[in-house]
């Protein structure tokens, strides 16, 4: 399945992004308001500059304790997240989540544009979706229907 089909499916449309020098407080917050771990950190929204996940901020206060709370986002955030697509497909962006060892991909159009962003969770329904049809389209050939 195409990226797209993901981006389509998904009932939240658009990117979920916090300003590069709003506190990990404010970062908190607007995971806790919108129920997600990650937002991409970008000065106004269209460009990614970085991408900060619960699990930064849980390693910032486990090194820095609850001093880590007043700093800006970009200081505990990954630069330059690895992207995708929306032509790409859902085993290639698998493959780029299994290698990288993290669970979201933000999704860019070739001049860096963001349209949104895809989770493991995400990528996982949509390759079920892809083996089942598969699967269907073998038992039929076998079938000769
Ligand atoms: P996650 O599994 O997505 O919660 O993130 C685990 C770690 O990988 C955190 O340090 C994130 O900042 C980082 N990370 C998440 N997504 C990406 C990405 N697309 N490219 C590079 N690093 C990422």
């Amino acid at each position: 399945m195409k990226i797209s089909a993901i981006l389509d499916q998904k009932h939240v449309s658009g990117v979920a992004w916090i300003k590069t020098d709003a506190t990990v407080t404010d970062a908190l917050a607007t995971l806790a308001d919108k129920g997600i771990g990650t937002l991409l950190v970008s000065e106004d929204g269209t460009k990614a500059k970085g991408i900060l996940s619960e699990r930064d901020i849980v390693r910032a206060l486990a090194r820095r304790g609850s001093a880590s709370l007043s700093d800006p986002v970009d200081k505990i955030m990954t630069p330059d997240p690895v992207t995708c697509t929306a032509d790409d497909n859902s085993a290639s962006v698998l493959k780029k989540m299994t290698n990288g060892r993290f669970r979201h991909v933000p999704v860019v159009e070739e001049n860096g544009t963001l349209l949104g962003v895809v989770s493991i969770g995400d990528i996982v329904k949509a390759r079920l979706t892809d083996l089942e049809q598969e699967r269907e389209a073998l038992v039929d050939m076998i079938a000769g229907r």
